[in-house]
């Protein structure tokens, strides 16, 4: 089923929840392919006992993508197309494919794409945020520290934000998004396509009240705006002294200020604190 005399790598994308945003070209190129290549064999075989289809799978691993990707080449050379697959939405969008579509590419052979869901897109469409221009991170690191160099670096970026995160660590995500581009607005997207899919609209220090975020979730940031640039933190700081005066305390002035202007209270309190040493 190539398009072409030579193989064919063709990369498909399954659904992110709801079986039933499969597309009949889907089914028909896991049906003709003679092997998918699967990120977890049991994932797929769900998948595939539900659209009653037997075609041979074998593992593509993440771990070992260099000794996957040389059986799957063996493969194409003996004139087998091969459809690679991971447990949902495209593969190589923070799953496992892309050494393997770089060797296929050196080795000449054909990669055809055969589209279908992606949870980042889904879920910026319905974010409210900007929509044409926007960055796709995909997760974070693991490591607190390493999570805020990457945010760091973020930060001046002026289009809309996409990450993927788990829910073990979305809390603590949420409230380092917060500290380091500040009070933006922003979008979770969680359980897309399924029963309970839910949009979650504020900005970052509303999401950070939620509690027990189960579920696969999709995290959008507000990109940096042009008025932060031109905010004069003097004037934020004549902003909190004020308030002081008038009976707030130091902290919660300087959160109120920064609120007004979508900057980081940390930030704006630290500052505070530094500014007559
Ligand atoms: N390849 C996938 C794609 O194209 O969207 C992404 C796979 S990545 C390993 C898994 C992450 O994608 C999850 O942790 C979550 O952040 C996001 N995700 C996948 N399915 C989702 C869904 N139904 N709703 C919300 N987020 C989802």
């Amino acid at each position: 089923m190539s398009l072409n005399s030579k193989a064919t790598l063709f990369l498909v994308a399954t659904p992110i929840g709801n079986l039933s945003e499969v597309s009949q070209r889907t089914l028909d190129v896991l049906n003709s392919v003679p092997v998918i290549a699967c990120e977890d064999t049991r994932n797929t075989l769900k998948l595939l006992t539900h659209f009653d289809i037997h075609t041979k799978m074998i593992a593509y691993h993440n771990f070992n993508e260099e000794g996957s990707s040389e059986g799957i080449l063996k493969l194409l050379e003996e004139g087998n197309d091969v459809a690679l697959v991971s447990d949902a939405g495209y593969p190589l969008i923070s799953d496992p494919g892309y050494t393997l579509v770089e060797k296929v590419i050196a080795a000449g052979y054909d990669i055809v794409t055969v589209s279908g869901p992606n949870a980042a897109l889904n879920a910026l469409v319905a974010s409210g945020l900007e929509t044409n221009h926007y960055l796709f991170y995909g997760f974070l690191n693991a490591k607190q520290s390493q999570a805020r160099k990457e945010l760091e670096e973020l930060r001046t970026f002026p289009y809309t934000l996409i990450f993927y995160e788990a829910p073990h660590r979305i809390e603590k995500t949420l409230r380092l998004m917060h500290e380091v581009l500040g009070d933006r607005k922003a979008c979770l997207a969680r359980e897309l396509t399924k029963i309970h899919e839910q949009y979650y609209r504020g900005n970052l220090s509303e999401l950070m009240e939620l509690k027990d975020l189960k579920g696969e979730m999709v995290v959008l940031v507000e990109g940096y705006r042009e008025e932060e640039k031109e905010i004069d933190i003097n004037e934020l700081l004549a902003e909190v002294d004020t308030l002081i005066k008038k009976g707030e305390k130091a902290k919660d002035a300087a959160g109120t200020v920064a609120d007004r202007y979508g900057f980081s209270k940390n930030k704006l309190y630290n500052f505070y604190l530094k500014k007559d040493k």
